[in-house]
């Protein structure tokens, strides 16, 4: 049992704020990005500086308390935080350093992709992340990254150099190629599960403006669509990364009104070669055949990376359900467009990441990112704002899930899981879970850090 004295301890040697259950701001604390969380924490120790961290993971440690780390909040089984624990909560640790001559970033654990492309555009430079710049980078980093870069410049782990650590016993690290090197690999896909990452150390990429956008067609048109996109993408220049999507046109500007709250299908191009090759890298993409939407065009990084904000604001039911791919047969795409054309909701959408490219050319084991060869990372994403359309979101992915996954190669992104257990786990690090849970047991063994896709320690 915690007493009242040990908790007053703890709050005092914090810099940042201790928020109890009753206290203010404790109901807003719990609220993370996907409104079907419902998580009731203890306290949650808002962590000004690595000291607080350290502090922070003591006392969870010694008193024997559930703990949770939260970056951004965004994790969609709603990882970052815990019923009855301590949630080390590093959103106060925002803040980004660029070094323009060494194109190096350094961030803070509570970090969001918006704020490290906020800070690196005026240098020109860009972080490969993901997608929408409301997400933490301590989850999305540390569970793989992909998005808009990853053709060309890896995944966001392909390209961290390395990570300041506090440790379950309460130690401060740096991990990287010469230094903990094992702790380094693992924290290159395995999630939060070696201890809490106070900062980031990425290499960055001369990246200002991009060519993209959407390109939309009629969903009568998605099996063309998709076989065409499928045989395309895999081919293409690396500096030309596509997700193809089936999604719903939201009902309001910029897209014309004819458009609004049709289900239509279509790819979410990039281009982040030279700015002058690519209306020519566009070139096929505009051959195959005339979209009913075509907002393709130059924009600034940091715009592409924040262009669907708005319409994910926090507090949305999520639910989604992943898979690799290593292939998109005829018989997939069939069940693609069924499914995608049966979509419930304004918002839900089914996404098909391209993991080809410079992210297939690091070796299988290199990182806890296994599936180097798969062609696709899947995730199918059931989202309204309205927690009555809970089953209807649920049901839908779940059953566009069980059809696809027979196609799949088996495993799954971890950051696009939600918790769906200990074989779930192994079957996404595959061959590199052993190495895992040995690198869990030299820097966990009590496994203090559990709330996440847990590796456990090695017996
Ligand atoms: C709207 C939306 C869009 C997304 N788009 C993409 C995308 O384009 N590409 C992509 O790859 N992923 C994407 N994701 C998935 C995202 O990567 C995961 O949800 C990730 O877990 C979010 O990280 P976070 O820090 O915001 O989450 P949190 O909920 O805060 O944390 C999630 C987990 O990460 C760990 N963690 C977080 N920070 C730290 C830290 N500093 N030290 C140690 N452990 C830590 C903890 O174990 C925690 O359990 C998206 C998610 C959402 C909701």
């Amino acid at each position: 049992m915690l007493d009242k004295a040990k908790i007053e301890g703890f709050k005092a040697a914090l810099r940042g704020q201790l928020i109890q259950q009753g206290e203010a701001g404790y109901e807003e604390a719990c609220k993370v990005h996907n409104g079907m969380i419902h998580k009731r924490p203890l306290m949650f120790a808002r962590c000004a500086d690595v000291a607080d961290v350290i502090t922070a993971v003591n006392f969870a440690r010694d008193n024997n308390v559930l703990v949770s780390i939260r970056g951004g909040g965004h994790n969609a089984g709603g990882l970052g935080i815990c019923d009855g624990g301590l949630v080390i909560d590093l959103a106060p640790m925002k803040w980004v350093h660029v070094d323009p001559v060494a194109r190096t970033i350094r961030a803070g654990g509570g970090t969001t992709w918006g704020d490290v492309d906020h800070a690196a555009h005026p240098f020109g430079l860009a972080v490969p992340a993901g997608i929408i710049s409301t997400t933490g980078i301590g989850g999305l980093t540390l569970g793989g990254g992909l998005g808009h870069l990853t053709r060309h410049f890896g995944l966001t782990i392909d390209n961290l150099l390395g990570a300041d650590v506090v440790l379950a016993d309460g130690s401060f690290v740096t991990a990287s190629a010469d230094k903990n090197a094992d702790l380094y690999w693992a924290l290159r896909g395995g999630g939060g599960n070696f201890g809490v990452v106070t900062s980031f150390l990425y290499k960055a990429h001369p990246v200002s403006m991009v060519y993209g956008g959407p390109i939309l067609y009629e969903l009568d048109e998605a099996t063309e669509a998709l076989k065409w996109y499928r045989n395309f993408i895999t081919k293409a220049p690396n500096e030309l990364t596509g997700f193809f999507a089936f999604l719903v046109v939201p009902p309001g500007p910029p897209f014309p009104e004819h458009l609004h709250n049709k289900k239509m299908c279509g790819v979410v191009w990039s281009y982040s070669g030279a700015m002058d090759k690519a209306e020519e890298a566009f070139k096929p993409i505009r051959a195959f055949k005339k979209p009913a939407l075509d907002f393709g065009g130059p924009l600034p990084y940091p715009v592409l990376q924040s262009l669907f904000d708005a319409l994910l604001p926090p507090g949305l039911q999520w639910y989604w359900r992943a898979d690799f791919m290593n292939e998109l047969s005829d018989a997939a795409v069939a069940e693609h467009v069924k499914w995608g054309s049966a979509m419930p909701t304004g918002l839900s959408t089914m996404h098909l990441y391209p993991i080809d490219g410079a992210a297939s050319r690091v070796g299988k084991t290199d990182t806890p990112w296994y599936y180097r060869d798969a062609k696709w990372a899947q995730i199918i994403a059931g989202i309204d704002p309205d927690p009555a359309n809970k089953d209807k979101i649920v049901k839908w992915a779940q059953a566009y899930w069980d059809a696809l996954h027979p196609h799949s190669a088996g495993g799954a992104y971890v950051n696009f899981m939600m918790e769906e257990g200990e074989d779930r786990v192994k079957a996404t690090y595959k061959d590199n879970y052993a190495r895992l849970a040995q690198i869990k047991k030299k820097y966990d063994p009590n496994n203090l850090f559990r709330v996440n896709q847990n590796i456990k320690p090695a017996a």
